[in-house]
């Protein structure tokens, strides 16, 4: 194999940040907000189809931004896919509101459209709507928006779009009007973490079709300050602007998006290839109603077919070099979440991919060799060799 260790994801760089960085630094614009920001807003609001943008420090602040500029507040409470990030989550807690879990359905692992609905309609009936609804868009793959949408407005809740690990990931079949995850819910955030398929080392994006929802939140994202000359605050803020150097580094890495979907999808293919004809190894399904750019690859160890464990399989492959990381701990199961009392609807599917699904290195830097080493790994560990 040509280059140990090999990490889950690693960023990827298109050569143009350094020439973007110097511009940036020459300008003398060394602050959140600048030129930068402006442009890098602009490009992404475009890309993503038209809307408006607002550049953040983090993904985690665009969706605790995306909360506050929906109304959630104390004593609200959240429905969120439980089967995610903490970070999904978090911002729930942070505005004193409580989140509740919804399971995942095995056709995508997002959330189960089916569960959502029946749980709205009980709430609707019995005057108890949730402020918001979360959807998770994992590993690069949407969930069923258009019966999750169709329910959320039918009950007038608000659908805020997790699309940290989505960008890139399209809803509808071929010939259908393109729809960019995080682009069909009311707010949709995104993540410029390293881990993540674009990154400004660190950085979140929130989007919105609506002018003046990304209004408040840039306000609110500078302290909410008052357009007046001294500092006048009528709200609390935060401090959530991106820096206006790496939204320069950021517009570098943006023209290369749907270079770096082909390429992830690319180690997908050859890990299906790599894997084939190996029992009990089982991809993440790629659902009927959207490209799944397969920011990660990820896998499900059926411990009776296969004769390994997700475990087993995991040790091995880091024992050779590999990182490879267990799908995520559903939060219905995270001591910090249990310990609050949250409830959950369902989470035996969630379970289940948790404990049996794993997820491969899958940087979109990776060569065709590197998945073939891995695939070897794999076949030994799998045929018990
Ligand atoms: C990465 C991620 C986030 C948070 O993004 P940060 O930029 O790291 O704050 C949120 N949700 C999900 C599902 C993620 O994977």
């Amino acid at each position: 194999m040509s280059r140990f260790p090999i990490p889950l994801s690693a960023p990827h760089l298109t050569g143009d940040e350094l020439p973007a960085l110097r511009r940036a630094i020459e300008s003398n614009w060394i602050a959140p907000v600048g030129p930068e920001v402006d442009a890098f807003e602009a490009e992404f609001a475009e890309a993503m189809g038209g809307g408006h943008a607002l550049a953040t420090t983090s993904g985690t602040a665009a969706l605790h931004l995306a909360l506050r500029v929906l109304g959630v507040a104390a004593g609200d409470e959240v429905l969120v896919s439980t089967l995610t990030f903490c970070a999904s989550v978090n911002p729930v807690l942070y505005l004193g509101a409580t989140p509740v879990f919804v399971d995942a359905e095995r056709r995508s692992w997002n959330m189960d459209p089916a569960l959502l609905a029946q749980e709205l309609d009980r709430r609707g009936r019995n005057g108890q709507l949730p402020a918001a609804v979360i959807v998770v868009h994992l590993f690069g793959q949407m969930a069923e928006m258009n019966p999750i949408l169709e329910r959320c407005r039918h009950w007038g809740v608000p659908v805020v779009e997790d699309a940290a690990e989505a960008l890139g990931a399209r809803y509808g079949s071929a010939g259908d009007p393109v729809r960019w995850a995080g682009t069909m819910g009311d707010v949709g955030i995104f993540s410029f973490d390293g881990s993540k398929l674009l990154t400004t080392s660190m950085g979140g994006m929130l989007v919105s079709p609506r002018r003046e929802r990304v209004a408040l939140a840039r306000k609110l994202a500078r302290q909410a300050r008052e357009p007046v000359a001294h500092y006048e605050h009528e709200e609390m803020g935060y401090n959530y602007r991106m820096s206006n150097l790496l939204a320069a580094f950021g517009r570098a890495q943006l023209p290369a998006l749907d270079q770096r979907v082909a390429q992830r999808r690319a180690v997908f293919d050859a890990y299906r290839e790599g894997l084939t004809g190996l029992p009990g190894i089982h991809f993440q399904p790629e659902a009927s109603w959207g490209l799944h750019t397969r920011w990660l690859t990820a896998i499900q160890v059926d411990p009776e077919r296969s004769g390994t464990t997700r475990e087993r399989l995991r040790t091995r492959l880091l024992s050779q070099g590999v990182e490879s990381r267990p799908v995520w701990k559903p939060m219905h199961q995270q001591p910090v979440y249990r310990r609050l009392g949250f409830a959950a609807l369902g989470g035996a599917v969630a379970d289940e991919l948790f404990e049996e699904g794993l997820c491969l290195p899958s940087s979109s830097s990776l060569s065709p060799e590197d998945v073939q080493g891995i695939c070897a790994i794999i076949r030994q560990e799998v045929s018990g060799d």
